[in-house]
């Protein structure tokens, strides 16, 4: 952790990118870099959690309050597939009502009508809290879960994995050693995951670097054969309205050189994780590109809709095309993929979407 931070604060920035340019190399030598086409769909926007940077969520009676009804998710799987997406990324909040039958017969519904559609369902937060209304175990949750049809699991609701920060901005949710314990656990279901980090609000420097040995220890514990993270994406808090801003004054002041170096540090900090993700949904999709020569290889999915992070400010839209076109232009070969990082061909009778928002 001191190496890292020593690393960050004080190597020139060319110097983290030509590294960070070099694992990735190591690791991912075909220098190909994989994109995707999902859709994140939310269950519900109740939410008891009340986290401080969250403008998604509403409190349970609320007028805008929902649980999104099965005549709404096949009207979106089925626009999905028209977009070329092959996945729904499924979450929603805290829901005080919500036990693991809603989620498993939702799973197995879908799947019973949708075959060939992929579940990248919940997250450590969202798993914690079904826990502990059934009063059961990670394990149980998360086998039940399994077995109705999540394909994965993704790393969402990480922010920062040290509870001094929990505390301050998030403090509904499962603390970090238990957001840990779920996905060690899910790696020993050889259930596929991913981890994040929400940085640049109340954190220290060594609180990032903290975060990102906690990752690297828990992946060093997966089982041989798991795959477990099969990526990490760092991405930055967006402050457009949110409480933290407007009651504490946090603003993200994260320039993009120090969203690049820790990119670079991602890669450096990490080697037992293959791909990093570069957000262009918070950074842009200048920095962004840039990622790719400090460490990232890859640039996450198009998201054919996503309501948490825009509904904080971030503004950057692509389609299957644009996307396409913006690795293209940073100087490497894109290549579309599934959740499990295999790569797929683009659908012939993909339609492109109209970005109007
Ligand atoms: S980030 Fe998730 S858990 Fe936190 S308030 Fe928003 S919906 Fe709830």
């Amino acid at each position: 952790m001191e190496e890292g931070v020593f690393l960050f604060n004080e190597a020139p920035l060319t110097e983290l990118m030509y590294l960070g340019d070099e694992l990735r190399k190591k690791q991912v030598p075909h220098g190909k870099v994989t994109w995707q086409i999902d859709r994140n769909v939310n269950t519900t926007n109740v939410c008891i959690a009340n986290c401080k940077f969250c403008n998604f969520y509403r409190i349970p009676g609320h007028p805008d309050a929902y649980i999104t009804d099965i005549p709404t998710y096949r009207k979106k799987i089925e626009e999905t597939f028209t977009y070329g997406g092959d996945q729904l990324l499924l979450q929603g909040g805290h829901h005080p009502g919500l036990g693991l039958s809603f989620y498993t017969n939702l799973f197995s519904q879908l799947k019973s009508e949708y075959p060939n559609l992929k579940l990248h369902t919940l997250g450590p937060p969202e798993v914690a809290h079904i826990t502990k209304l059934e009063k059961s175990t990670h394990h149980e949750v998360l086998k039940a879960l399994k077995a109705s049809g999540m394909d994965s699991l993704p790393g969402a609701g990480a922010e920062i994995l040290v509870d001094r920060v929990r505390r301050l901005i998030s403090k509904g949710k499962c603390g970090s050693q238990e957001w840990l314990d779920i996905m060690h656990e899910a790696h020993k279901l050889n259930i596929t995951t991913s981890a994040t980090m929400m940085f640049g609000h109340v954190e220290t420097i060594e609180e990032r670097f903290e975060h990102l040995v906690k990752i690297r220890e828990v992946q060093s514990r997966k089982p041989e054969n798991a795959k477990g993270f099969l990526a990490f994406i760092p991405w930055t808090f967006q402050d457009v309205d949110t409480l933290l801003t407007r009651i504490r004054g946090v603003q993200n002041l994260t320039t993009p050189e120090e969203y690049i170096r820790m990119i670079a540090m991602s890669r450096i900090m990490l080697p037992n994780v293959k791909n990093i993700q570069a957000s262009w949904l918070t950074v842009g999709k200048q920095i962004a590109q840039l990622c790719l020569h400090a460490g990232a290889n890859d640039f996450g999915s198009i998201m054919i809709e996503e309501n948490v992070v825009s509904a904080a400010g971030a503004p950057h839209r692509f389609t299957y095309r644009t996307i396409q076109e913006a690795i293209q232009a940073a100087g490497f070969e894109p290549q579309l993929r599934n959740q499990q990082y295999e790569w797929r061909k683009i659908p012939e009778a993909i339609k492109e979407q109209v970005v109007d928002y």
